[in-house]
């Protein structure tokens, strides 16, 4: 059974080893922590290597590249839309994805809520929150999130989910525990004032370089990538 794409196997397998170690590390459930593997710019062939070997989410940022793979690889799995997304490009994943982690404007949540009320369909969302205040990364201020959700909570096609964020790029991923602290301290805040249609369920936080600690701070879906694909070109 030894092919080329071994290896998959092999750093999904010490992908899990890891995230169970960290939960207990935390004194979490394997259970409670759901693994999305991020396959942008990965070759569907190898993609449905990671689905044979128990991957279960996959993680795209591009649209195009989402509808794309799902029309090949066409096996049972969840995708989710994980990048910035367009509002005219809304229409082309409504019917394809099992929850949008990057909510980021209200111009996008009137036109996912349209769409999906045109397909009949419930949207499950996260809204993307710009914790370190970087100004090449998208997401609502912290400050405004509160405010943001309860506006949304209203349109009846959309279930926001929790929150997602995207930490800074850092060599020490001790240097980025603040930023999953927050958000994680952000959805307790906001759960907290039981708004109508609103569930804070998911943190989805946390990727090749900083999951272990953004689960020992709550993460309850890590995005990892060059973990089990190796390093994009
Ligand atoms: C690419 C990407 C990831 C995965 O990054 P790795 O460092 O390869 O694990 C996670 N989240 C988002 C939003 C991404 O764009």
């Amino acid at each position: 059974m030894n092919d080329e794409f071994d290896y998959i196997r092999y750093n999904f397998e010490k992908i899990n080893e890891r995230i169970t170690a960290a939960v207990l590390k935390a004194g979490r459930n394997r259970e409670d922590v759901k693994l999305i593997a991020v396959s942008k710019t990965i070759d569907a062939k190898i993609v449905k290597k990671a689905l044979e070997c128990g991957v279960t989410d996959l993680g795209e940022n591009r649209v195009q590249e989402l509808c794309d793979k799902a029309d090949i690889i066409d096996m049972k799995c969840n995708w989710h839309l994980i990048g910035h997304l367009q509002t005219n490009k809304v229409k082309y994943i409504i019917d394809k994805v099992t929850m949008i982690h990057s909510l980021d404007s209200m111009e996008l949540a009137a036109e996912i809520q349209k769409r999906a009320e045109k397909a009949a369909k419930q949207i499950k969302v996260l809204v993307q929150v710009n914790i370190a205040a970087e100004d090449t990364k998208f997401g609502i201020k912290p400050e405004e999130a509160l405010g943001f959700i309860k506006n949304i909570a209203n349109m009846g096609n959309i279930k926001v989910k929790g929150l997602m964020t995207i930490a800074p790029l850092a060599e020490n991923p001790e240097d980025v525990r603040w930023v999953f602290a927050s958000l994680r301290k952000l959805l307790i805040d906001i759960s907290k004032e039981n708004i109508d249609n609103i569930d804070m369920d998911y943190l989805s936080m946390g990727m090749t370089n900083d999951f272990e600690v953004a689960i020992e701070e709550g993460s309850s879906m890590v995005r990892i990538g060059t973990a089990i694909f190796g390093k994009r070109y």
